[in-house]
């Protein structure tokens, strides 16, 4: 059930980063874009990449390990100053971090020490701002004390502003960063290549021409991701787009009521006392967002015509007199949200998140490549795959092959890819050249196993390869990320495999799940998770996943009507780019050949009538 949504439009991401990017260059500045706005979101950061940044800021290690855990290799900045309880994982994950005590940057040091690295860190220093840094007059003596330190590297020196004191960047705190740092220099011989002179509240003095020589380098979230709703909060910036995140809920009621409550006054839900003016009888509607999802003072709706009266903690009250047309229950009504609203919503878990990319995502074109080994074919042929394809309106071509290049030349056709192979080697083939023609995608699969441990006996665990989870090589990593990965109908685990699989962040559906929420809910899902920010999604499917009767044994798979849902689902969602089928072969009996033949039908739009 769709509750309150976010829709973030990567593309817009992309474009603000560009622009930002541009300003910074001119001035010899570079980017790391900070994304802990979104969590940490695999699909942002890609954007930001995209967009030209050099690497990426995260205030937390979760973020920065669902990053890592997207196969997203970029250098990453921690812009928090590590706990002394994880500078293990620090040391092994975080390229930079930003420090100013010297009792962690000494455990820094011996971690480092003991596993053979050199850890880079950004020494930061408190001009007024008063959250984090050393003083001034501290500046050289810790120094000195740091240079004492093996396995440590001081990168750089920085600050941060406008976050506690409100502080605003200017030529003269600035311009005693990059002072501090040219004493630095010169007497250490220091090469500082991050002289980071803060965050998106600098770019206001950039663009004013007054940055100080000096500074290289800044630490951008809210001007790429708001597009600097609070940055250029007088002023803004037309280059910048300011609504690539908008929350949306939908009408629960709407009714005209009189705007005073009626009855004796107390405190409301959250011991406030409010305070109401009578302006008659008001239009009003609810709203299925409330406080646990996001901080409701920095919603701003966007239909004109719309005003946020208050919330309590899952119903958002609206006045809707004067929007046009006027809105009925089930419309959704959307909100831009201020910094905080925008943390809020996203770290919520009842709030949904849908990343949107759309470029290169043209519809393909009705054209269907059908690869399959010579026995394999003469099986398919005998089905009239091809003939039935072309039936309902495909152009069908068969080749006898199943390798990267001819598969990715198929996509490059605009064409959807259906490979028929014996065992997921050919899944591993089919994706590989997905990967080599698309940006990011998504992955669902149709299996009873889960195929994701390390290589046994000679079999390819294909998902383990495929998604990096181990040392090998052949990873389709970032492009597709675990994140985007839906496993759907499991039920045979290795007791190694639920191991790997808890830590993965692949969703998986096993066969309770699908009997508790039904395939409908299951797909509707599955397929949410598979396109999220991504160019679409490959299907592997392997029969062994159905009950099919009278060929597989029946150990409790999903039905055949329920496979067919699936398909149907999946070729209406319009996303699919490729298909692999694994488990044909030449010898395998027609009418179960002929009852996967028609599951592929399925995927491509067939109806049953
Ligand atoms: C959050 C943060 C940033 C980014 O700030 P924006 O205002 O989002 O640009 C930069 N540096 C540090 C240390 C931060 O914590």
């Amino acid at each position: 059930m769709p509750g309150p949504q976010v829709t973030i439009d990567l593309e817009k991401i992309e474009a603000n980063t560009r622009t930002v990017v541009s300003w910074c260059k001119a001035s010899g500045i570079s980017i790391f874009g900070v994304t802990k706005g979104s969590c940490g979101m695999p699909q942002v950061a890609r954007a930001m990449l995209r967009g030209g940044v050099r690497g990426l800021g995260e205030s937390r290690l979760e973020n920065i390990r669902r990053l890592r855990g997207a196969g997203i290799d970029a250098p990453v900045m921690l812009l928090r100053s590590p706990p002394l309880s994880l500078i293990d994982e620090v040391i092994r994950t975080v390229d930079i971090s930003l420090n100013s005590e010297l009792a962690i940057i000494a455990e820094l040091s011996r971690v480092a020490e003991r596993m053979g690295r050199i850890h880079d860190i950004i020494l930061m220093i408190d001009l007024g701002d008063l959250r984090e840094g050393i003083l001034p007059t501290d500046l050289i003596p810790t120094i000195e004390r740091i240079l004492e330190m093996p396995g440590i590297r001081i990168a750089g020196l920085g600050t941060n502003l406008t976050c506690f004191g409100a502080i605003i960047p200017t030529e003269v705190n600035l311009g005693q960063l990059a002072d501090l740092a040219g004493t630095a220099q010169q007497r250490f011989g220091l090469d500082l290549a991050y002289i980071s002179g803060g965050n998106s509240s600098s770019l206001p003095l950039l663009l004013s021409g007054n940055m100080p020589k000096g500074i290289n380098h800044l630490r951008i979230g809210e001007a790429i991701l708001q597009g600097g709703r609070d940055t250029f909060l007088d002023q803004p910036r037309q280059e910048l787009d300011r609504d690539v995140f908008l929350l949306s809920g939908e009408l629960l009621e709407v009714k005209m009521k009189p705007s005073m409550p009626i009855g004796i006054s107390g405190v409301d839900a959250f011991g406030g006392r409010p305070v109401f003016q009578d302006i008659g009888e008001r239009l009003r509607g609810i709203v299925n967002i409330g406080r646990e999802d996001a901080n409701i003072e920095g919603l701003l709706p966007v239909k004109q015509g719309v005003t946020v009266l208050g919330a309590s903690s899952d119903h958002l009250i609206l006045d809707v007199t004067d929007a046009r047309p006027v809105p009925e229950v089930g419309d959704r009504v959307n909100f831009r949200m201020s910094y905080g609203a925008l943390l809020a919503a996203m770290t919520s878990e009842y709030v949904e998140k849908l990343p949107m990319y759309d470029r290169n995502t043209q519809n393909p074109a009705a054209r269907v490549s059908i690869f399959a080994e010579k026995n394999v074919a003469a099986a398919l042929r005998k089905h009239t795959l091809d003939g039935r394809l072309a039936n309902i309106g495909y152009e069908v071509d068969l080749t006898p092959r199943v390798t990267v290049d001819e598969i990715s030349a198929s996509l490059d056709r605009r064409a959807r890819p259906l490979i028929f192979g014996a065992d997921h080697r050919a899944s591993f083939t089919a994706m590989s050249a997905v990967a080599a023609t698309l940006d990011a995608f998504g992955l669902l699969w149709f299996d009873a196993m889960a195929s994701v441990l390390p290589q046994q006996d000679g079999s390819e665990s294909v998902l383990y390869r495929a998604l990096g989870l181990g040392p090998g090589t052949g990873a389709l990593t970032p492009k597709l990320s675990p994140e985007n990965v839906v496993l759907i109908g499991l039920r045979e685990t290795a007791p190694e495999e639920v191991e790997i699989l808890k830590t993965s962040r692949v969703k998986i559906f096993t066969i309770a799940d699908i009997d508790a929420l039904g395939m409908r809910e299951v797909i509707r899902q599955a397929v949410q998770i598979a396109s999220a920010g991504m160019q679409g999604f490959h299907v592997s499917y392997n029969p062994a996943v159905t009950d099919i009767p009278g060929y597989l044994p029946g150990t409790g798979g999903i039905t055949v009507r329920e496979t067919h849902q699936a398909m149907e689902a999946i070729h209406q969602s319009k996303s699919m780019r490729a298909m692999d089928i694994t488990g044909l072969d030449a010898e395998a009996d027609p009418r179960f050949a002929s009852m996967i033949v028609h599951f592929a039908l399925s995927a491509f739009g067939k109806r049953i009538l």
